[in-house]
């Protein structure tokens, strides 16, 4: 596509890349081929490609971790957008930490640790960016993004705002940059200082938790489906003896029934198969319906 030409002259930190599998770039390792996928290292660059993308009428997906996206088997007709590696930096502020959209979550909450802050022990084993963290305003353990975000710098396709954390709009897997499908450049963490010991032992105590109760040992995207008012997916899907039970490749975990993993040879279809059947059986038992928290993108053929 001669645009991409363009974009590549036009920011030489810009990695280009045609027809490329995105199963390597999902958690849940299926999807299908993306047109281009785009890897830019700068704030310049990022807002300059989309601002492209966005008037040539280009379709784009932003992607950070591929960890709470279902890309389907037909991949994505358009471009991806991903942060790069030098689009990843964490620095000290007076009240805490500023982290650009491409830090992983984990690395972030190491790194308040060696500062001495708490507040971000919940993000350790969350394998997502800062950037995918704050549009899902992602949690655990009773921590939540935003109970602890500061300002967040948003891109909305025009301009650079820093807005803040009261501002965010952010709700149960929910937030501004959803409502506006706006760009996560960064955010600042406001964060209490606390006691490095404390703070290390609550964050293995979390991941101790996670190893117990959670598959990691199989591709994943966590929980599947967001927790209904009231119930815990898990459990209703437990309850409606679907533990184990499979479409194709993908299963529902037998260690945590919230989490549908790959078992080695699963499609995107499969997964939408599964998804369906776990959410008809549930709802005949208990008339609630689950809703997918993973977000599904792309195309079917
Ligand atoms: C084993 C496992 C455990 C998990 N545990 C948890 C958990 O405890 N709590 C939890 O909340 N989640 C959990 N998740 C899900 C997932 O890690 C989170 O939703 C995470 O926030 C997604 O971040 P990401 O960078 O991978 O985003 P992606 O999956 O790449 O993208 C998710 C969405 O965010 C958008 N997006 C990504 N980056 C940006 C950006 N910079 N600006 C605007 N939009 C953007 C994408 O377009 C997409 O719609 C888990 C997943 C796995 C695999």
């Amino acid at each position: 596509m001669q645009e991409m030409n363009m974009l590549q002259k036009q920011y030489p930190d810009l990695t280009v890349q045609k027809d490329v599998l995105l199963s390597g770039y999902t958690t849940l390792r299926v999807g299908g081929k993306a047109d281009y996928l785009l890897t830019a290292e700068t704030e310049e660059t990022i807002c300059g490609v989309l601002r492209f993308l966005q008037e040539k009428g280009i379709p784009y997906l932003l992607m950070g971790n591929g960890s709470n996206l279902l890309v389907k088997d037909g991949g994505f007709r358009g471009v991806v957008v991903r942060f790069g590696k030098e689009f990843g930096t964490i620095t000290k502020t007076d009240d805490g930490l500023y982290a650009q959209s491409g830090v992983l979550m984990s690395l972030l909450s190491k790194a308040a640790l060696d500062y001495g802050y708490t507040g971000l022990e919940f993000a350790q084993g969350i394998p997502g960016t800062v950037g995918g963290g704050i549009y899902m305003n992602a949690g655990a353990y009773g921590g939540e993004m935003s109970q602890v975000v500061k300002y967040v710098r948003l891109f909305d396709g025009e301009k650079i705002t820093d807005v803040p954390g009261n501002e965010m709009n952010f709700g149960y897997r929910h937030s501004l940059a959803m409502d506006q499908q706006a760009v996560v450049l960064g955010a600042a963490f406001s964060l209490e200082t606390g006691d490095k010991g404390e703070i290390e032992a609550k964050m293995k105590e979390f991941a101790q938790r996670r190893r117990d109760k959670q598959p990691l040992e199989y591709p994943s995207a966590g929980s599947f489906f967001k927790r209904p008012a009231g119930h815990f997916a898990g459990a209703l899907i437990e309850q409606s003896n679907l533990k184990g039970v499979s479409c194709g490749g993908a299963q529902v975990s037998e260690k945590h029934a919230g989490f549908l993993i790959n078992t080695g040879n699963a499609t995107a279809s499969d997964f939408l198969n599964l998804m369906e059947k776990v959410q008809t059986e549930v709802y005949n038992n208990f008339q609630v319906h689950l809703e997918n928290e993973v977000r599904i993108v792309g195309n079917d053929e």
